[in-house]
């Protein structure tokens, strides 16, 4: 046998439980009461005493190496994927987004080759559905035999990205059919192009006014729209980065009448509010995304609706730009901020601290939204969890350590972070994927390249 883990408190999912675990090459060999497992024949034996053993985290929302608003998201597969695996996650699904008029399988080919050199961890892809859809929807087959089973739809993005709602109805009927999951950017592009050109014209340019045009009315609008055209077409529907609690109620109403939908958010919607955009200078640049901050009322919402189990999984979107540099853009005119936060690093330690230690949520909880739950959701079947005969993605958590998150000790590609001296109380330290050590008490021991593709398959959550 090749690892042992043993003394550890394994948390999965469903317990917690004191318990030495077996792996064995690249998977989980077997669980079993501490002191069970013969030491002599591990090549390597890790004590875990006082540590918490969890599985991986699973992070279904990046953009790295993203060509976006004029410009590009500054982590590449490999500073984006040590930066994951440094924070504790060990499989990432990525969007590709194919130009106009570009097949998906050309993008897609694009993006195989962004990764295959750079990745540390393991990595699948989502594929955005870019207007005009007429050619791209003859191509879901392919989708479905390049292990890619889920497509993001955009309301927002007028003129680029926005898909008109005949599209979108069109998407979802034929999604059905091939048995994809649907992620949707839910907020109304159109309101917003319109309040947006409202706001230049009035000669307003500073940063809030990202905030001003997208109110969060226009998310639950969007939501509300896209519950129906799911009903409709009878297809689940995923909503990516909810950040209104208009919008996580509807989603509540459509969960209580056994309709498929799923629920997303990200730490920055729980952590921040509104007035990070109120500072005099261009600072609040630094928190320019879409959905943008909002006040306190919405924050707060998300956080008991993760609770109640109303948000199913919780990812980053993570898209850096550097605030010296891209964000600069938009100094005169915030329409051309480049939106996006970083955040892959930080958020298994963030959710941790306000999950755990702030709202005294249960471990196996935890585990549930960042790993179990966007692995079962996203049809990668060997992560998220720890169970015999699923992948070693293994992550030993020391819940005692207290520190500050400071950018120029994170490993991001990017000149700052959202969370800045946020402080956190338990710390990821050594980091198993497929039974390799790739993070050895807070040091780096992976290869570029090592990383693989993920061939996802069909979401059973989404289609049983
Ligand atoms: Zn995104």
């Amino acid at each position: 046998m090749d690892i042992l883990i043993k003394n550890g408190t394994v948390v999965t999912s469903k317990e917690i439980k004191q318990a030495d675990i077996l792996v064995s090459k690249d998977k989980i060999d077997s669980i079993k009461p501490c002191g069970s497992f013969h030491e002599e024949v591990c090549l390597k034996v890790i004590d875990a005493s006082n540590m918490l053993v969890m599985p991986g985290g699973v992070d279904v929302h990046t953009h790295l190496d993203m060509p976006f608003m004029g410009t590009k998201s500054t982590d590449d597969f490999r500073t984006g994927t040590i930066a994951a695996a440094m924070g504790g996650t060990t499989s990432i699904v990525d969007y590709v987004i194919p130009n106009k008029h570009e097949s998906l399988k050309k993008a897609v080919n694009k993006w195989h080759k962004k990764a295959v050199d750079k990745a540390v961890i393991d990595y699948g892809f989502h594929v955005a559905l870019v207007p005009p859809v007429d050619k791209i929807l003859r191509e879901f087959d392919y989708l479905v035999e390049a292990g890619i089973t889920s497509v993001k739809c955009f309301l927002a993005y007028k003129n680029s990205l926005m898909l008109s709602d005949a599209d979108l109805y069109r998407v979802f009927t034929k999604a059905a059919e091939h048995k994809l999951l649907v992620c949707v950017h839910a907020e109304n592009g159109e309101i917003i192009d319109y309040l947006t050109k409202k706001y230049l014209k009035e000669g307003r340019k500073e940063p809030v006014c990202h905030a001003d045009s997208r109110p969060p009315e226009l998310e639950d609008e969007a939501v509300s729209r896209v519950i129906k055209i799911s009903k409709l077409t009878e297809t689940p529907v995923y909503f990516a980065h909810l950040s209104s609690k208009g919008g996580i109620k509807e989603i509540k109403r459509a969960k209580k009448n056994k309709q498929k939908v799923f629920a997303e958010t990200c730490p920055q919607y729980m952590t921040f509010n509104q007035h990070k955009y109120l500072s005099e200078d261009f600072e609040a640049a630094k928190y320019v995304m879409s959905p943008p901050l909002r006040k306190y009322k919405h924050s707060s919402y998300i956080k008991k609706s993760l609770k109640d189990g109303i948000i199913d999984v919780v990812a980053t979107d993570h898209c850096p730009f550097n605030f010296n540099k891209e964000k600069q853009r938009g100094i005169r005119d915030f329409t051309r901020i480049p939106n996006g936060i970083p955040g892959i690093e930080t958020r298994m330690p963030v959710m941790f601290n306000e999950m755990i230690v702030k709202m005294g949520m249960c471990l196996s909880k935890f585990v549930e939204v960042n790993c179990a739950k966007p692995a079962k959701i996203f049809g990668l079947s060997q992560k998220g969890d720890i169970k015999p005969g699923k992948d070693a993605d293994i992550v030993l958590w020391n819940p005692d350590i207290i520190w500050k998150i400071k950018n120029k000790n994170l490993h991001e590609n990017v000149d700052y972070s959202a969370f800045e001296d946020y402080v956190v109380t338990g710390k990821p330290v050594t980091i198993i994927s497929r039974g390799e050590i790739i993070v050895e008490n807070g040091e780096l021991k992976a290869e570029p390249g090592r990383g693989l593709y993920i061939n996802r398959q069909i979401s059973n959550s989404a289609y049983s």
